[in-house]
């Protein structure tokens, strides 16, 4: 039997001085990880967010130092979005509150504090990138020169171009630039590479790093866990609207430990409602993802606690499984144990409190 802890706000402290939650990763209450003068980047407190009976977000205590960079994972509907809304002041929780360097968010807005790139919004049709970001420098108090923001968010090429003749990438990358114009402290970021193709987010994230080099912080939500994996100091994980684990990318790799099964299963299995549950209850099995069915099959997904247990219980139940794959704990490995085995948890939360979740398989 193995136990999952999951985020925990009970705290001890490490070696290194660094403090940390019982699991040994960093804790997300406000003031615990030891802010440096100026006080934290971010500091969510007590969050909550509900649309109608809907808990988008469920008491999410989040507190960012300056200078990290923070990639925000979750599944769809994990609440990354209304957290980041939260976050900026765009929508108003029922209770918690969120300050950014200590300030109301409209507040550290309208400081340029903080430059932010959304999901949603589009850019206005009638003007050249050019003209779009001097319009925009006009609205703060301490806005970079128009050819620094294009230089640092290397658009130079796009000056002379009309928004309304952006590719959906390219449209990105403005944005990301429009987010520079304050010359922020933070950057909070919404699937920011969403429409980008591999080689412009490999040249956004090396902007974004870059930029964040001179010890400024930047928040990020995104899907791609490798994105997470390369980029972030740190990585959250929000599992229906709670923060289900909260360290480095190692650490929250760890939190996976085991390995994890990667097969086909054959189609007769695939088609059986029954699967699911089947697989989950084999011996050295703690968590279980069923892709898409295809014509060839289903592709399943085994975190294991005991992975050489689990291969011969599968094998034994469903002789016809095949494109077998064993492999380490990666992020996405831990991702899957994390909001997999998160779940039930989370539909069981009382809406009192967050501090300990043990899931035993
Ligand atoms: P994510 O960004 O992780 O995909 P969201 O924050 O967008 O998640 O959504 C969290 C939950 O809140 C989802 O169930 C979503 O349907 C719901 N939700 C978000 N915004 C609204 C809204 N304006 N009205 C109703 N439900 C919403």
């Amino acid at each position: 039997m193995t136990t999952l802890h999951a985020a925990s706000r009970e705290r001890t402290t490490t070696g290194k001085g660094r403090p940390t939650t019982a699991n040994g990763l960093a804790p997300t209450t406000p003031g615990g990880r030891g802010a440096p003068a100026g006080g934290l980047a971010v500091d969510l407190t007590a969050l909550r967010k509900t649309y109608g009976a809907t808990v988008a977000v469920d008491h999410v205590d989040l507190a960012v130092a300056p200078g990290e960079i923070v990639a925000l994972l979750g599944p769809n509907g994990a609440g990354k979005s209304t957290t980041v809304d939260l976050l900026l002041g765009l929508d108003r929780p029922d209770t918690g509150s969120a300050r950014i360097f200590g300030l109301p968010p409209a507040t550290a807005c309208a400081k340029g504090r903080v430059g932010a790139m959304l999901q949603s919004g589009g850019l206005p049709g009638e003007t050249t990138v050019s003209e779009l970001v001097h319009l925009m420098r006009a609205l703060y108090p301490r806005a970079l020169p128009g050819g620094e923001v294009l230089a640092r968010a290397r658009i130079a090429d796009l000056a002379g171009r009309r928004t309304n003749e952006l590719s959906g990438g390219e449209t990105q990358r403005v944005r990301f630039a429009l987010a520079l114009v304050p010359d922020p402290d933070l950057l909070v970021l919404d699937e920011p590479t969403a429409a980008m193709d591999v080689e412009t987010r490999k040249t956004f994230w090396e902007s974004m790093r870059r930029w964040a080099d001179g010890g400024r912080t930047a928040l990020f939500a995104t899907h791609y866990l490798e994105e997470a994996d390369a980029v972030a100091d740190r990585v959250v994980v929000l599992c229906r609207g709670r923060v289900v684990a909260d360290g480095t990318t190692a650490e929250v790799k760890a939190l996976a430990g085991g390995r994890t099964i990667r097969c086909t299963l054959p189609e007769t299995a695939a088609a059986d409602p029954d699967t699911a549950t089947a697989l989950g209850s084999l011996p050295g099995v703690r968590g279980v993802s069923i892709q898409d069915q295809s014509v060839h099959g289903r592709a399943v997904s085994l975190a294991c606690t005991d992975s050489d247990l689990a291969l011969r219980a599968l094998l034994a139940g469903w002789p016809g499984t095949r494109d077998i794959e064993v492999r380490g704990a990666a992020l996405d490995d831990a991702f899957l144990a994390l909001t997999a085995t998160n779940h039930d948890a989370a539909t069981d939360h009382d809406g009192a409190t967050n501090d300990q979740e043990e899931i035993d398989r």
